[in-house]
């Protein structure tokens, strides 16, 4: 009988964002990706989300390595946190692991890691496993699909992927390699990218947004243009410099991770452009406007960035006046559809065009549509399959891709974040859950807690009501008239009226309970939260929240 061995997923499946699961065999574990996730609207103040690690904390002497798939925060950006748990070595594609040092460096870790350059086609064997980098095209360069060889056969992650024939670097996703390890070993287990499970049809080529570009830029000759996109989009960035340079324009960077990632791109040779094509920011004012493209961050509409900055007159390196074009070059992801959409209201009230996706086809998607997801079982032929990187809807829409391309249907898994599978000899079976909420990070507080959300969630929609009051509990009375003070409950001026009478009640309700013998402080704080929230509820038919300060004197 053959060791089993164990798939547990900490994070990616259920929402689209911090992905990291552990393949483990003979008590070895291998961590594949670590990654964040935004926040969403209905977490105030949050700054990113990350995995639950307490399943590698309880686990720390058993793992081997961490395997980045490729560059993208959803898979890099919690390593940082992670080596704060854990010395480690990180395997990943020289630009993959140059993006991830940024987060580490500054988090000043970089010290507990050890960075393993790995490159297309090679193969390394990392404790009990054998492992296979297989290119991939994806929207960052230098993405990697990764082939396990256990001793329960060959489990086959795909990364984050299309299949882009006609990829802007020639470097194509490596299906033979894929169908030789199925002819030759097998694949026990398929784990592969949902994000665009819903959708028919293929993902269209990345080379064809430059064709779009190039249009967008004849068309607007002699104003400037201002393109923005994901700063690791490094591909894109090439065709918006190949635009800009046929049409005559010098580029300017603008926002810190541009600037990074575009230096780190170059110094690694995958950004192919000629030196004197770049211009100081500070000089595009120099330039007439026919010859300036400006290339930006904040293309998801994030509060601080190049492009929020300038749709609100607020960027100091760049005005936007009448006449200058902005291409939004990228698709809000999920839950920042809204904060995109302010940006752009904002870029037009400075009078600058906009075009972006609703508009003409500056983007594409870097992740597989249901035929390239097809292409992939055809060639794969999996054994077994589990849908991982997406919502439930996507996860359960990948299922019936694979029961549709042959996959038994009871060899499909649907897990969610805290599932682990078993496989071994006898098939693939679910395994014992581990803890995976989300790790809410705020500023640096690790972990802000679920109690600490649902807090500043009633805050942000309901408001707080304090009342200040001195008691004497050996003359059993109220020293002073209870204070009332509120935030986002009532306008107070208006409302004074409601705040002597609610004054007025806590008093009674003290004096009440005093009188009563009841004396002690935590006791007295219940009475006039009971009895406020209530007198709150009946006059406003709200809930805001109740904090009741007693000073006994
Ligand atoms: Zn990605
Ligand atoms: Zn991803």
């Amino acid at each position: 009988m053959a060791e089993p061995v164990r798939v547990t997923f900490l994070g990616g499946l259920g929402e689209i964002g911090r992905n990291c699961a552990c393949i483990e065999q003979q008590g070895r574990i291998i961590v594949l990706d670590v990654g964040i996730m935004f926040p969403e609207p209905d977490m105030p103040g949050i700054d990113l989300v990350l995995p639950d690690f307490s399943y590698l904390r309880d686990h720390v002497d058993q793992v081997e390595a961490v395997i980045l798939t490729h560059g993208h925060e959803d898979h890099t950006g919690g390593l940082a946190y992670l080596l704060r748990e854990l010395s480690v070595d990180v395997y990943g594609s020289a630009l993959t692991l140059g993006l991830a040092r940024n987060r580490v460096e500054e988090a000043g870790v970089v010290d507990r890691a050890r960075f393993i350059e790995v490159k297309d086609g090679d193969r390394r064997t990392i404790g009990p496993f054998e492992v296979e980098f297989i290119p991939v095209t994806h929207s960052v360069p230098h993405a990697f699909a990764t082939a396990y060889h256990t001793a329960q056969g060959v489990i086959l992650h795909s990364g984050d992927f299309k299949i882009d024939l006609t990829p802007v670097d020639g470097r194509l996703t490596d299906l033979a390699r894929i169908g030789a390890i199925a002819t030759t070993d097998g694949i026990r287990l398929l784990l592969a990218d949902s994000t665009n499970a819903e959708e028919p049809g293929f993902t269209a080529s990345e080379s064809e947004v430059g064709a779009t570009l190039r249009r967008v830029f004849q068309a607007h000759e002699g104003h400037r243009l201002i393109v923005t996109c994901f700063a690791s989009h490094i591909h894109r960035i090439q065709q918006i410099i190949e635009a800009a340079t046929s049409n005559g324009r010098k580029v300017a960077t603008l926002g810190r991770s541009m600037a990074k990632n575009v230096e780190l791109a170059r110094r690694l040779g995958l950004l192919d452009v000629p030196d004197d094509i770049f211009v100081d920011i500070e000089k595009v004012d120099d330039l007439p406007d026919g010859r300036v493209c400006v290339v930006s961050t904040g293309s998801q509409g994030e509060p601080l960035s190049a492009l929020s900055l300038m749709a609100a007159g607020e960027n100091k390196r760049l005005h936007l006046r009448e006449g200058d074009v902005v291409v939004i070059s990228a698709h809000p992801i999920p839950g920042n559809e809204w904060a995109v959409g302010r940006v752009i209201d904002g870029l037009y009230r400075t009078g600058a065009e906009v075009v972006h996706t609703g508009l003409e086809p500056v983007h594409v998607s870097g992740h597989a549509r249901q035929g390239e997801l097809k292409i992939l079982f055809s060639v794969a032929k999996p054994e077994f399959f589990v849908p991982v990187h997406g919502e439930y809807r996507h996860l359960v829409n990948h299922g019936q891709v694979a029961h549709q391309m042959g996959v038994d249907r009871d060899h499909v898994l649907l897990c969610e974040d805290g599932d682990s599978i078993i496989l071994d000899d006898a098939g693939m079976h679910r395994g014992p859950d581990v803890p995976a909420g989300f790790l809410y990070v705020d500023g640096t507080v690790g972990d802000v807690g679920h109690g600490v959300l649902r807090d500043r969630r009633l805050l942000a929609e309901e408001g707080v009501v304090v009342v200040v009051a001195t008691v004497d509990p050996h003359r059993r009375e109220v020293v002073t008239a209870p204070e009332i003070i509120t935030r986002g409950w009532v306008h107070a001026p208006e409302a004074e009226e409601l705040l002597g009478e609610a004054s007025a009640l806590v008093r009674k309700v003290l004096e009440e309970a005093l009188s009563e013998g009841s004396t002690d402080q935590e006791g007295l704080r219940r009475h006039a939260r009971k009895a406020l929230g209530k007198f709150v509820g009946e006059k406003t038919r709200r809930r805001p929240m109740i904090v009741p300060l007693i000073v006994v004197v």
